[in-house]
């Protein structure tokens, strides 16, 4: 283990960083299908770290609210855990897919039950088992208070021309839940459950407030204690193994930390008992994962030694 960054060497990292990648310009381009996202200025990148001393460090845009789209997904796999437990694997599984986070393809041939959580199929199981008989609105305000809880902030809301931007354009979601249906896998409406899942997708957050959220996933000190040990490690393991869709394993070769992505992009990545570190810029690679973010990240896991390898 090398030793922990001085405040000063971390502010500095942060800083050279954020002046090198932007320097690079090399931003993505922004998610096309969901038209609120589309308008986003892909030029913006925001760093935040919270580390294992209580402090958050920040760099360029960390306070720029943006959509969190599948890094929510951590959040109801968090939530749809505390609720039902490990009932949960009967209906979706473990693996990474090699295949794109909407992809439909693996759902055919392994008969509707989802490759894993954080793939589009895999968490509008996870959203419908959220529900369980509940109106969206309970089944929102669990995550919401969720995220809230791990924050610290009340003030994190979804918003809702977003997930109305992607309830209007969102054919594939629409395809994938209805196939789901037909292999008996949702409990709930197709409808009710992508309505639901659209809102969670929604939430908006700065890097502060995603740094922070992720605490009690690092097991940091004086993090709320929402989960056991045991369930973040596996929720960090599943975020090292899938949490990139088909590009997981180019972020653990360049990144060497679990990481969640989502095509607002935003990642949330955890150097378990370190640091929780958000990273922000909306413009995409091919995967559909932030493209300055992830050059941020691997900066960033060069720099502090941090990486789990
Ligand atoms: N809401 C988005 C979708 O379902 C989330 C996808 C993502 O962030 N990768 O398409």
């Amino acid at each position: 283990m090398t030793a922990a960054p001085s405040r000063t060497e971390l502010q500095d990292m942060l800083s050279r960083i954020d002046c090198d990648v932007r320097a690079t310009a090399d931003w993505g381009v922004p998610a096309q299908y969901i038209p609120q996202l589309a308008q986003i200025e892909p030029a913006q990148l925001g760093i935040a770290i919270c580390d294992a001393s209580g402090e958050c460090f920040t760099a360029g845009d960390a306070s720029v609210p943006f959509s969190i789209q599948s890094v929510s997904k951590v959040f109801a796999l968090i939530a749809a855990l505390g609720r039902i437990g490990d009932q949960l694997w009967y209906r979706v599984g473990r693996e990474p897919s090699g295949t794109s986070f909407d992809s439909m393809v693996l759902l055919e041939s392994e008969a509707g039950r989802p490759r894993n959580p954080f793939v589009n199929a895999g968490a509008l199981v996870v959203t419908d088992a959220l529900l369980s008989g509940r109106a969206p609105k309970q089944a929102l305000a669990e995550v919401l208070g969720l995220v809230r809880a791990l924050s610290e902030d009340d003030a994190i809301h979804i918003d809702a021309d977003v997930a109305r931007s992607e309830q209007a354009t969102g054919a594939r979601n629409k395809a994938l839940a209805h196939y789901l249906d037909s292999h008996k896998n949702l409990r709930e409406e197709p409808e009710k459950v992508l309505g639901t899942y659209f809102h969670q997708c929604a939430i908006e957050m700065t890097c502060v407030q995603l740094a922070m959220a992720g605490r009690s996933l690092a097991g940091l000190p004086g993090a709320p204690s929402v989960l056991s040990e045991t369930r973040a490690r596996r929720i960090n393991a599943l975020m090292m193994t899938c949490g990139h869709y088909d590009g997981s394993g180019e972020f653990a070769f360049r990144v060497g930390l679990p990481g969640k992505s989502g095509v607002g992009g935003g990642i949330l990545i955890i150097a378990p008992g370190r640091a929780s570190i958000a990273v922000w810029s909306p413009g995409l690679d091919e995967y559909g994962n932030s493209k300055a973010g992830t050059r941020a990240a691997a900066l960033l896991s060069e720099a502090t030694g941090w990486s789990v390898f």
